[in-house]
């Protein structure tokens, strides 16, 4: 196991890219600590499986750096490097067994054969296929045959990474939350570096300690499920993470107060800067209801098992709110009120607002 460093990661597609958007990826400093359990998480095109194989060696970067505990490796070949990469359709030899292709891996680094039993048998364990181990590959059905593919990639316990790009596409929904929390326990049972990449918010948050949000080529914020969640730093990670996502809401700034759809909101602490795109940045789990605050239209109720969603006008601006209780009725008039410590202020998408001294 190791820790991977990327080093000013740079990485363009095209044999003389002009333009930061000539780059797949722009500008890539990330530390992977040994033994973490991560998730790369970002829209379908953002670059993740291109920094994926920059890490394995498939791709070699335009410029930058990988380090494995310090050491340059950036010319190496990915069998040099002991990286495990689980894609995104299966990758076995459908002429063998499930059992031979767990031990392929092994086999080929000339591990014993008391020791490769007892890891297939392991794998096969955790992975609910030890009763598939004499079955010919070719006839399994796309799930299994992806759970075998992931069963390589963890067979080895020497390797610096084991690395899974959208693993779960080809799985059925019902199997996959299943699959989801296998990996979760497997990694508290390895505790090997794992980066699990994903467009899908809620693999990546159940699945990682933390969090790497990438967005066209860059990286926007790297945080605990609850730091992504709690304080987004950048418009994109507040509304892609969260359903609803985060209100946007177009306002004017001074001080610690917004001014939005010409009411006065109280914010976290001072905004700094000035000019460019202003936007209140608020969640609809602090969005509450109120005697006084901010008037609204109520335009929509939704029913969502757990809570409701409601859509609201202030003014020309729609955003939504979420509550247990007191719940309005659809076309009714009522006052929101913001809360201040979770109420702040983005310049160009980034965030402005100072958190407050405690
Ligand atoms: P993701 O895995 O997040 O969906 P990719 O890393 O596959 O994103 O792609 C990032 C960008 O690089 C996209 O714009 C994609 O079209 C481009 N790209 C990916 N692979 C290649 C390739 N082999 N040649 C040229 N462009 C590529
Ligand atoms: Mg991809």
């Amino acid at each position: 196991m190791a820790q991977i460093k990327l080093s000013n990661l740079r990485h363009s597609y095209m044999p003389a890219p002009k333009g930061p958007d000539d780059y797949a990826l722009k500008e890539i400093d990330v530390t992977w600590r040994d033994g973490g359990a991560y998730a790369l998480l970002g829209p379908s095109g953002c670059g993740k499986s291109t920094l994926l194989n920059i890490i394995s060696g498939l791709l070699t970067p335009s410029e930058g750096q990988i380090l494995f505990d310090g050491q340059d490796v950036t010319t190496l070949p990915p069998d040099q490097r002991n990286i495990a990469q689980v894609f995104q359709f299966p990758v076995i030899y459908d002429t063998m067994t499930v059992g031979e292709n767990l031990a392929f891996p092994l086999k080929n680094r000339g591990v014993d054969p008391a020791t490769i039993k007892r890891r297939v048998d392991e794998i096969a364990e955790m992975l609910d296929v030890a009763d598939m181990l004499g079955t010919r590959a070719s006839g399994l059905s796309p799930d299994n045959k992806q759970k075998i593919s992931m069963g390589r990639g963890l067979v080895r316990d020497d390797v610096n990474a084991v690395m899974f790009d959208e693993p779960l596409t080809v799985i059925d929904p019902h199997l996959k939350w299943k699959l989801r929390s296998k990996l979760k326990e497997l990694h508290q049972r390895v505790q090997a570096t794992m980066i699990y990449v994903t467009h899908d918010q809620t693999e990546a948050l159940t699945f990682a300690d933390e969090v790497v949000v990438m967005q066209d080529g860059e990286v926007v914020q790297i945080g605990t499920p609850v730091e992504l969640f709690e304080r987004p730093q950048h418009t994109f990670v507040g509304h892609f993470i969260g359903s609803p996502g985060m209100n946007v809401l177009p306002c004017e700034a001074k001080g610690d107060r917004a001014l939005f759809e010409g009411h006065e909101v109280m914010l976290e602490g001072p905004t700094h800067g000035d000019g460019g795109r202003t936007d209140l940045g608020i969640r609809p789990e602090y969005v509450g209801f109120g005697d006084t605050g901010i008037p609204a239209h109520v335009t929509k109720v939704s029913d969502i098992g757990r809570h409701f969603v409601v859509s609201a006008m202030v003014g020309n601006t729609a955003l939504k709110a979420v509550t247990e209780h007191s719940v309005p009725e659809p076309g009714s008039e009522v006052f929101l009120q913001f809360k201040p410590e979770q109420s702040r202020v983005y310049r160009d998408g980034w965030i402005a607002t100072q958190e407050r001294a405690q």
